[in-house]
């Protein structure tokens, strides 16, 4: 264990108990003999700190289940505000699994990425939210979210209105190869759309790798347009989780009134999304024993 104050290895020794007055359990205490700081074993706890500490399992399931936060703070009887804080470090915590799932899982060999793409507040300022998904297994590996500039007949009234707007496309999509060399063999085949942003960066990240593209097709169902037409689809794993991500997270879904405020809020919902989707692909039927905890 780390100390959480200075960071240092093999600093921290026991040093007494702590004992909580709403319930009286008691919790160790640690002493870490480099900064000569004090904590307890609660620092690393999901609800540490928290009043509300029963809500918080139910916080993340129905913020990842296509509830919003305002209805998610009704059904709780709580405030909005106490829902938000827990959305910024549910965010963190997810992130930070999914860091560590992709150090200590095997090697993929099929990987699929492309871009799902919604917008803050209004469609003239649309985000790209490039997904990687192992083929198959349909787990999450990576993911991002950034501003884009809008395109076609929105681009002239985007620009008027809101100014240049900055795009992060490339800066995104390097970054989520680079996470993805932790967990893909040097080898891998790589599955996308006939985007031309693509082959570059996988060429330059990974030399060796394999660069498949299937031409995208129309949506089968108005709306849906994550689900293709007409029999059988070389990117489903891809498709379907996207598909998924727009069913349960509720800013995602289309023709919603719940939009993005804020990247950064929107950043955390995706990796709780996430996390709650690879134990949900995982674990099937045992739905019951998913929950937050830390790596
Ligand atoms: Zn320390």
């Amino acid at each position: 264990m780390n100390c959480i104050h200075c960071g240092s290895a093999q600093s921290i020794i026991r040093k007494g108990f702590y004992t909580r007055p709403s319930d009286g359990k008691r919790f160790q205490r640690y002493y870490c003999k480099i900064c000569k700081k004090r904590f307890s074993e609660r620092v690393w706890a999901i609800n540490y700190r928290y009043r509300k500490r029963r809500i918080c399992q139910q916080v993340f399931r129905s913020l990842a289940k296509g509830v919003s936060q305002r209805t998610c703070a009704f059904l709780l009887d709580v405030t909005r505000a106490t829902i938000a804080r827990r959305v910024v470090r549910f965010g963190e915590i997810c992130e930070q699994n999914l860091n560590v799932y992709r150090q200590t899982r095997n090697l993929a060999h099929q990987v699929m990425f492309d871009e799902l793409e919604t917008f803050v507040h209004t469609k003239c300022k649309p985000l790209t939210v490039p997904i990687a998904v192992e083929a198959g297994t349909r787990k999450v590996l990576a993911l991002g979210v950034g501003s884009i500039a809008a395109k076609g007949k929105l681009a002239e009234i985007s620009r008027k209105k809101y100014g240049p707007r900055k795009c992060e496309r490339r800066q995104l999509l390097n970054q989520l190869l680079k996470d993805l060399q932790a967990c893909t063999h040097k080898k891998t085949v790589f599955h996308t759309d006939k985007s031309q942003h693509y082959s570059k960066p996988i060429k330059y990240l990974f030399p060796m790798a394999t660069h498949k593209t299937t031409k995208g097709r129309r949506g089968c169902v108005v709306g849906q347009g994550e689900l293709k037409r007409g029999g059988h689809d070389p990117l489903f794993s891809l498709n379907h989780t996207y598909a998924m991500f727009r069913d349960n997270l509720k800013t995602l879904s289309r023709r919603t009134w719940c939009t993005v405020k804020k990247v950064e809020n929107f950043r955390s919902l995706l990796f709780i999304y996430a996390w709650l989707h690879n134990q949900w692909v995982e674990k099937g039927p045992k739905r019951n024993k998913i929950f937050l905890t830390r790596l």
